[in-house]
């Protein structure tokens, strides 16, 4: 079984039928994943003039269905991974598998002000590597302050006329050499104590409304991009106290994806908080399917290797 639709959970999908594995997927409630969210995808080899994230998914389920891929349109809501077959139980039915893997994904955390969601893939981003090229010779915010949004704000410079940080505080949390790095770089400014109330436009983002938070007084700033990087949520909660997660509740594996459970394996952005892109993803989901087979190989001349572990 897998759970995730996204490019892990699908390459999965794709390997795992094509090695007669005979996957059946459970989908969750975000078809398509990350990816389905946006609208320009130029950077996933195959298609050179681009392709849209709800036509990657299409097609990634199709060739998953075309290798007889089973697909179920449903939630995870609970999971057994500590007897082996492991049990999953989603909103309306219960399965057991032999193997597992989690291509659950991360969500990007939000700012919650209006505007964020009707602009979103318009001027709204939560990725540099993904839509930066889209703003050549434009002015761009990103909100936030630690490592991802200094490192992201540099690698905007390459396109846009300016790159301004909006941040809380006054002081940020990256580390001195970013901070030292973005000094250096006079397209590169920040505004301190500050945070976006509003994000505007006609179509695409023309403004937003920025917020003084010592004063609360608020103006309205001209811009065409906001890439918001105040951190991602591993979607982890279900394996809570059964799998073994670092700090920030990423599912912890090895480099070949294997999980701290025999037979239940991580894929994409559920466990790798580097890379964060769809190819990756993809490629985590291939490796996890790979292993996935071999593991099943072993069971069937060994059996299951820690039958007598205590949960
Ligand atoms: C707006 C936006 C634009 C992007 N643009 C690009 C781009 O242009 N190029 C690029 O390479 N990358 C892009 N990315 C990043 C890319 O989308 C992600 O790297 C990729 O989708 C991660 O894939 P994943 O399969 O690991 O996880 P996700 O895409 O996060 O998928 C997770 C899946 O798990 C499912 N799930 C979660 N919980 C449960 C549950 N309880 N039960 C069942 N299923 C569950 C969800 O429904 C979802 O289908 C973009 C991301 C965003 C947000």
């Amino acid at each position: 079984m897998i759970i995730g639709s996204g490019p892990a959970g699908l390459t999965a999908a794709i390997y795992a039928a094509r090695g007669f594995l005979n996957p059946l997927l459970i989908t969750g409630n975000e078809l398509g994943g990350q990816i389905a969210t946006t609208t320009d995808v130029d950077n996933f080899p195959g298609f050179p003039n681009g392709v849209t994230g709800p036509e990657l998914y299409d097609q990634m389920q199709k060739q998953a269905e075309r290798f007889g891929t089973r697909t179920v349109f449903d939630e995870v809501v609970a999971v057994d991974l500590l007897h082996h077959p492991f049990k999953i139980r989603t909103t309306s039915d219960e399965f057991e598998t032999k193997a597992l893997i989690i291509a659950t994904g991360a969500s990007p955390r939000k700012l919650g002000v209006p505007g964020e969601n009707e602009f979103l893939g318009r001027g709204v981003s939560y990725c540099a590597t993904c839509d930066g090229f889209f703003f050549r010779n434009k002015e761009v915010m990103v909100v936030g302050g630690g490592d991802s949004a200094l490192q992201e704000g540099l690698f905007l410079t390459k396109f846009a006329n300016r790159v301004r940080i909006i941040h809380r505080r006054e002081s940020l949390r990256a580390g001195p050499s970013l901070q030292e790095r973005m000094k250096k770089n006079e397209k590169m400014q920040v505004v301190w104590n500050s945070a976006i109330r509003e994000i505007q436009g006609n179509g695409a983002v023309q403004t937003v409304k920025l917020e003084d938070t010592r004063t609360g007084a608020q103006s309205e700033t001209p811009v065409s991009g906001v890439f918001v990087y105040i951190g991602h949520e591993p979607n982890t909660g279900l394996f809570k106290d059964q799998l073994a997660m670092d700090h920030e509740g990423y599912l912890i594996a090895d480099a070949r994806l294997h999980t701290s459970i025999p037979g239940v394996f991580a894929a994409g952005e559920v466990h790798d908080k580097v890379f964060r892109q769809a190819i990756a993803s993809a490629g985590y989901g291939c490796m996890a399917s790979m292993e996935a087979e071999k593991f099943l190989a072993e069971l069937e001349h060994n059996g299951y290797p820690d039958a007598n572990r205590q949960p």
